[in-house]
């Protein structure tokens, strides 16, 4: 007896080899039919036997093809027979609603390595082989449908051989749309700063220059990369001055998890993470004794690592046996460069050569970033890889939301149904470059996912330029302020996928407070309506307000001030020897006056306090650096820890400036001294959660914002918290830092939104 069944696959899962999966698991059990991708994702029409169909749906659940995430099956039955004679592949139906998600852009599979280096294959060192299972997606898809002609592959026009595979449903590339060959295909180019030609192969001319200590720029999938010869001292000082990029840590880039073993510490869970089809950077502790140059990371122990993701690194390191730098081409804050003539331009002064092609990038993508923390992944920046893939949520976004995220590490969010489709990381909205990529990022997103959004929501700074553009934005009226540390809580509990009342804490550099003061120290009971302060960081004046950000010495002269008074600097340590008495004189009488020195409850800046007063550094050159410099330092284990004091709702902290004072006139080291400031940070987190406990009856809490990236002070608070049986979430899908705030606002606005509270 014969059936007739109809299966929709909703999911991740056009242009990642669904059909012909589907095509192989069908013919080979004897099924005929069709299968189609259309609007919801892929439709199987399937007629046989009951058990064959049965054993079909049972094989597409247990082995989906390795790329598609399927987020539902659907099955239809009790239709009327269609007496299909064989099974088809049908061609994708263009119209209907733009459901399917664009796949993120994948590191190439072993089954393309192996033909890479294999000398009988038609793409034998063919540096832009790809497949089904992986190559670029994002990166160069214009529009949707995702075929070819809407991708930037589309002037290539495919050669005999490479159309045979591409419409054959039995080949790996069927349907491949970046799919090429050295004959049809992309081409790689070499020239030097001037844009003239280098002779010779230039894969082996760039590996050679590397080696001799030039910069070189790589065309990547998302941008371009300055690269440079990770283990010579004098490639990575020269590379860091040609960029003025004083501090920032340079990613390293390695043939293999076994090279990077000579420089790092890799855990079972980190070498997984490295070997990730999404291949992000990860985060490694340096081993002691290595080899790499301090400039690389400059005050820190951990190095980034990458390994090859595209067959351009594979070629590259296929006989070099050190790390290369490979940060991304820019100069100091500006976005990534992605186009060539941007690249030639704006690169000209810092690399030597260019390893280009003409395969053109679409979209603007920079590396992700991660971390292995307790065997959990923890996203520090999400992007490459990762996007556009949305973040799914157990709750349904009815009317479809856009968040404009925050100012620093923006992202932006679009959200519809359970899919929340976090942006890549588009930068720090400084400049217009950058401001650019965010608006031109909203419309691409908005065609990519059809999505049409009736509301916006924004960050309460009034100077954000997303706050800026969502209150300019004529088209949709409903606008929706969110709170910037209630977006951290919620963007954590998302990423956890938990609803209700939580015990929240965000700690975090700056944002701006419902009561016009600069927040950043914060203890709420919080759901994704409200979020209400229960206690903060008591207030204290930022001189000179975003100046103080770049001088933690400020911040440590206000807390020396208060907590010693105008004593203070009698004092007979480092920081008061190095004051500047007059800019001191002036600084006080700005905050006597009031003037320009806003008032703040930011734990961020209480790191650069401690940070400044153990004269780590007078100002920094990157965003949270005096604070991942004290991590840095902090022995393992603390003696003791110092103690906050609560006054009412108010955190107080003069008493731990004393502590920490103290042991350094006792010459208690700076490791330990810094150790005990951490240990009292976790201890006063613990002790407020256990009070709100007992008064609210909550036990799950909830740690967001950039403060929640320090790996110590994460390893201590988990320990207490768990010690006084908390339930302890904290992120992983998306960053504790700005970068998770646009996720945050899009559940606040869509709970406000639902109840009717959005006023
Ligand atoms: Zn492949
Ligand atoms: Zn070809
Ligand atoms: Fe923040």
């Amino acid at each position: 007896m014969t059936t007739r069944a109809q299966i929709i696959v909703r999911g991740t899962v056009q242009g990642v080899g669904f059909r012909p999966f589907v095509y192989s698991n069908a013919s080979r059990r004897a099924l005929n039919g069709r299968v189609l991708n259309n609007a919801a994702g892929v439709l199987i029409d399937l007629e046989g036997e009951p058990a064959d169909i049965e054993h079909f749906v049972r094989e597409l659940e247990l082995n989906p093809p390795p790329l598609s995430e399927i987020e539902s099956i659907e099955r239809v039955e009790n239709l009327l027979p269609a007496d299909y004679q064989d099974f088809r592949i049908l061609e994708s139906l263009a119209d209907g609603q733009k459901l399917v998600p664009i796949a993120a852009d994948v590191a190439t599979c072993s089954d393309c390595l192996t033909e890479l280096f294999d000398q009988t294959n038609r793409r034998y060192r063919y540096p832009f082989i790809n497949c089904t299972n992986c190559g670029p997606r994002f990166t160069i898809t214009k529009d949707i449908p995702y075929d070819r002609v809407n991708t930037t592959m589309a002037a290539f026009e495919m050669c005999a051989a490479c159309r045979d595979e591409y419409e054959n449903p039995l080949d790996r590339r069927f349907h491949a749309e970046p799919t090429a060959c050295e004959v049809c295909g992309p081409r790689l180019r070499l020239v030097d700063s001037s844009g003239s030609g280098v002779n010779g192969d230039p894969l082996s001319v760039a590996m050679n220059l590397l080696q001799q200590g030039s910069i070189v720029a790589i065309k990547g999938i998302g941008g371009f990369h300055l690269a440079c010869d990770g283990l010579s001292e004098k490639a990575v000082t020269n590379l860091r001055s040609r960029k003025f990029r004083e501090d920032k840590p340079f990613a390293l880039m390695a043939r293999s998890v076994e090279i990077i073993r000579e420089y790092c510490r890799v855990l079972d869970h980190e070498a997984s993470l490295l070997e990730s089809q999404m291949r992000p950077i990860v985060l490694l502790e340096r081993r002691c004794g290595n080899i790499v140059p301090r400039a690389v990371s400059p005050g820190l122990n951990t190095l980034g690592f990458v390994l090859p993701y595209t067959p351009l690194h594979h070629l590259l390191f296929e006989s070099f046996d050190r790390p290369l730098v490979m940060t991304s081409g820019n100069i100091s804050d500006e976005p990534i460069c992605f186009t060539d003539s941007e690249a030639g331009e704006r690169l000209q002064k810092i690399a030597d050569y260019f390893l280009v092609h003409d395969r053109p990038i679409h979209i603007r993508t920079d590396d992700s970033v991660v971390r292995s923390f307790q065997g959990r992944s923890m996203v520090l920046r999400r992007s490459r890889g990762f996007a556009p893939a949305p973040v799914r949520t157990a709750f349904e976004f009815k009317t479809p939301i856009l968040s404009c995220g925050a100012e620093l590490k923006n992202t932006f969010c679009l959200a519809r149904g359970h899919n929340a489709f976090v942006s890549h990381h588009i930068g720090d909205l400084e400049n217009l470059e950058t401001l650019r990529s965010f608006t031109e990022g909203i419309e691409h997103y908005q065609r990519l996912f059809d999505i049409d959004p009736q509301v916006v929501a924004y960050d309460l700074h009034p100077e954000y330029l997303s706050s800026k553009f969502a209150l300019e934005l004529d088209s949709i009226p409903t606008k929706i302020a969110v709170q910037h540390h209630h977006a951290h809580i919620a963007s954590c509990m998302v990423d956890n996928q938990i609803e209700g009342e939580v015990i929240g804490v965000a700690f975090d550099g700056l944002g701006f407070g419902i009561d016009g003061k600069l927040w950043g120290g914060e203890f709420f009971v919080a759901d994704f309506c409200c979020a209400e302060r229960i206690a903060h960081l008591a207030n204290v004046p930022l001189p000179g307000g975003a100046k103080a950000i770049r001088e933690p010495w400020r911040l440590a002269a206000v807390y020396f001030h208060r907590t010693f008074g105008d004593d203070f600097i009698n004092l007979k340590l480092p920081f008061t020897a190095n004051l500047d008495r007059d800019r001191w004189a002036t600084l006080r009488s700005m905050m006597a006056r009031k003037i320009n020195s806003p008032g703040t409850s930011s734990m961020g800046r209480l790191f650069d306090a401690v940070a400044g007063l153990l004269t780590l550094r007078r100002s920094i050159n990157y965003e949270g650096q005096a604070a991942i410099e004290l991590e840095a330092i902090a022995d393992r284990v603390a003696s003791k820890s110092y103690q906050f004091q609560l006054d009412g709702s108010e955190i107080v902290a003069e008493g731990v400036v004393r502590e920490a004072v103290e042991d350094l006139l006792n010459e208690v080291p700076v490791g330990q001294i810094s150790a005990r400031f951490h240990m009292g940070v976790a201890q006063l987190i613990s002790d407020l959660a256990d009070k709100v406990r007992t008064e609210r009856h909550l036990n799950r809490v909830v740690l967001s914002g950039g403060v929640f990236q320090n790996m110590l002070l994460l390893e201590q608070v988990g320990e207490l918290l768990s010690k006084r049986g908390f339930e302890v979430f904290t992120h992983s899908r998306v960053p504790a830092n700005d970068g998770g705030i646009s996720l945050g606002q899009a559940a606040i606005a869509n709970t406000l939104i639902q109840s009717g509270r959005e006023n």
